[in-house]
């Protein structure tokens, strides 16, 4: 009928914030757009407040509409498409001429859709020839992804359906804290006795049998005590370790130093606590052993990681059906993100960069010859630490990621970002990153765009559009073959269509270790749900995906898992005279990564408006700071205010900031680059800081 309103419409999606991809029905109806949970396995008719409210986003006040170019006068003006992508292509062209390839790099982000990741991979290998391309994953879980790799052969963050952990006895929770960054996981473990390794007393914590509080830097040493503990107690499956495992030995070689006395001695965990958290996970019928960013993000990283995935061997929990370890995946799509070709190393599936038959296969796929693919290139860290560098990348294009904010020693990254010749930002919200840029092109955004993601236990979903992009916006794979034709490629190269982008990701990733080849559109519309692998069958029943991986055998080639030995080090730098505390930073349920979004909804930002910093009132008072009051952080990078809050359970030595703020309340500054060698991922969770009041000069 003319003029009447349009018939309202649902689609089935998931959240657009964290790897728990809660399921969501999104209705749309007189110009509102309404969100309810659904029952998917993984939120069971739970949201948290950020899920609730994630429709106010699509229609924020300052929402980008067109493409911004930056002018003579300094300013960002408004351009149109041809315009702004005529231009960002030229500059390219010319800074590649008298660079090479390697002067244009390509930042990712853990949020963009399976499809995206992919074809971003492929533009930059193909259209750019760059290395240069890694993604905000890095600073996620990479380590955990080393750590998983080494001694399962291949890294899916839960290697079992979440629901799994409902029929957990014991689960023990090394620096992860699902009570706020992912609340509905938290119905899973309801029935649990949970084992906490935090230095903060967090919502999870309180919830523990057993929390144990190691000073911030020492979860490895932990881990080290609590495997001699294993075995001194008499708690070790010596048919587990036997049948399924390789390097035993050397890994307890390296955890025999770590006494009960000497890891209470360096991490401030009583003797009594390590072996009643033992006790508890020897007795269990089934118990897991998850970690989150609080173990991940150190420059020890993957060592640590790696501590804790031995003692879950030791306990012979991986591999066993209702048993197991996992990691608490971050980033909305923080597991496609990471196998489907935006990380430095990686080619998608999961191959390696530098495995000459991984080469061939993706040059196969592609049309190009393998001579012609770029090799790897290096983290997410040292690539934007060398931006504007003699030999690093003159150029940076940004698709998904807010790196002023969400990158370690950001003041330095900042500089980094402002030395480049071009910086392009494609983005939804002008973000701290897309307000520096030379070129700003506005994208479509979650509940305006088609594709799929994996979530944090490997399950590939649909997200599915309720509206159109506003005027104006284009998606990312449109910006991405637009830059490709504009430098040469041939337009089918680059499918706009997302089911086409996602029908040649099958093929890139058949054979591979993540294979989604027997994944389809048409599957997962029909309500399937495919964990990978899942490879095509060519003929008879399709493969039904593999929701628990390990059951008849680990996948490296002889089927047995390995130990992996580590020894316990010092943080990159520990607190001294002059900065005598530790600073770990963290996130809060209220906000959602850098905040780009969070920060836009009224109902988050009444909850949590500003920076602040947690510090026990001993602490505080030494400092000469009030409740209420603002504190300058300080470390030997930067300095952050934020307001004072006083927290009885911290640990005196430790202050807690968020990451979610920007300008002087940015966290990160405080962060360093120390990397993890095995994985890259930086150091978030240790700096040496003071602090002081605001009037201290
Ligand atoms: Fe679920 Fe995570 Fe979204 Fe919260 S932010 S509703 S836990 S997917």
């Amino acid at each position: 009928v003319p003029g009447s309103a349009p018939p309202p419409r649902t689609v089935h999606t998931h959240c657009p914030y964290c790897a728990l991809q809660c399921g969501t029905r999104l209705g749309h109806a007189l110009g509102e757009v309404t969100v309810t949970p659904s029952a998917f396995p993984v939120n069971q008719g739970g949201l948290c407040q950020k899920g609730w409210t994630a429709p106010e986003v699509l229609s924020t006040a300052d929402r980008l509409r067109e493409p911004l170019v930056r002018g003579a006068d300094g300013r960002l003006a408004p351009a149109g498409w041809d315009a702004a992508l005529d231009l960002v292509a030229g500059r390219l062209r010319e800074i590649r001429r008298a660079h090479g390839p390697d002067a244009v790099g390509v930042f990712g982000g853990g949020g963009l859709t399976n499809e995206k990741a992919y074809l971003l991979g492929k533009f930059a290998r193909l259209a750019l020839r760059t290395s240069r391309i890694d993604y905000n994953g890095r600073f996620c879980m990479s380590s955990a992804a080393a750590a998983s790799n080494a001694a399962f052969g291949v890294d899916r963050g839960l290697p079992f359906p979440v629901t799994d952990l409902g029929r957990a006895d014991v689960v023990l929770l090394a620096g992860a804290n699902p009570a706020e960054t992912m609340p509905p996981l938290m119905r899973h473990l309801d029935r649990a006795a949970l084992i906490v390794l935090d230095p903060r007393r967090t919502p999870t914590a309180e919830r523990a049998a057993v929390h144990l509080r190691p000073a911030p830097g020492t979860d490895l040493a932990l881990a080290l005590g609590l495997l001699q503990l294993t075995v001194l107690d008499g708690r070790l499956d010596h048919a587990f370790v036997r049948e399924r495992t390789n390097g035993f030995e050397a890994a307890w070689q390296r955890a025999l130093p770590w006494t009960p006395e000497r890891t209470e001695r360096v991490t401030g965990v009583p003797v009594a606590a390590q072996r009643e958290a033992v006790r508890m996970l020897a007795d269990a019928r089934r118990a897991y052993v998850l970690t989150g960013r609080g173990a991940e993000q150190h420059s020890k990283g993957a060592d640590t990681v790696s501590a804790f995935v031995n003692l879950a061997l030791a306990l012979g929990l991986p591999g066993r059906d209702g048993s197991g370890y996992g990691c608490l995946t971050g980033q909305g799509n923080g597991q496609g993100g990471r196998e489907l070709g935006q990380k430095a190393d990686q080619l998608p599936g999961y191959r390696m960069i530098d495995d000459p038959a991984a080469r061939e296969h993706m040059a196969a796929v592609w049309g190009v010859e393998a001579a012609a693919l770029p090799g790897a290139g290096p983290s997410a860290y040292e690539l934007l630490d060398s931006l504007g560098t003699a030999g690093g990348p003159r150029a940076l294009l940004v698709f998904g990621s807010n790196p002023v904010v969400s990158a370690p020693n950001a003041g330095h990254v900042t500089e980094r970002l402002a030395a480049l010749d071009l910086l392009v930002v494609a983005d939804f919200v002008p973000s701290e990153t897309a307000r520096m840029a030379d070129v700003v092109l506005p994208v479509a955004q979650w509940a305006e765009e088609e594709g799929t993601l994996t979530n944090l236990e490997g399950r590939v979903l649909r997200r599915r559009a309720l509206l159109a992009p506003p005027p104006g916006v284009r998606g990312d794979l449109e910006v991405l073959r637009g830059l490709a034709v504009r430098l040469g490629e041939p337009a089918e190269r680059y499918p706009v269509e997302p089911r086409e982008v996602f029908e040649e990701l099958r093929r890139a990733t058949a054979g591979g270790r993540a294979d989604y080849s027997g994944v389809s559109y048409e599957r997962l519309d029909a309500g399937e749900a495919l964990h990978w692998p899942c490879p095509v069958v060519p003929s008879g029943p399709a493969h039904p995906g593999t929701p628990r991986l390990f059951l008849d055998g680990f996948a490296h080639p002889d089927g047995r898992a390995r130990f992996v030995p580590v020894e316990h080090r010092d943080a990159a730098e520990l607190p001294g005279r002059d900065l005598p505390l530790y600073a770990t930073t963290g996130r809060v349920l209220a906000h959602y990564q850098s905040g780009a979004q969070t920060r836009r909804v009224a109902g988050l930002t009444a909850v949590e408006p500003e920076p602040f910093v947690e510090i026990h009132p001993d602490a505080a008072r030494r400092a000469g700071v009030t409740a209420g009051g603002l504190a300058r952080v300080v470390s030997a990078r930067g300095a952050v205010v934020a307001r004072v809050r006083l927290v009885e359970s911290l640990r005196t030595d430790t202050v807690f900031l968020p990451f979610h703020f920007p300008g002087d309340g940015r966290a990160n500054l405080l962060t360093g680059g120390a990397l993890d060698p095995r994985s890259g991922m930086p150091e978030f969770k240790v700096s040496a800081v003071r602090v002081e009041p605001v009037d201290v000069v």
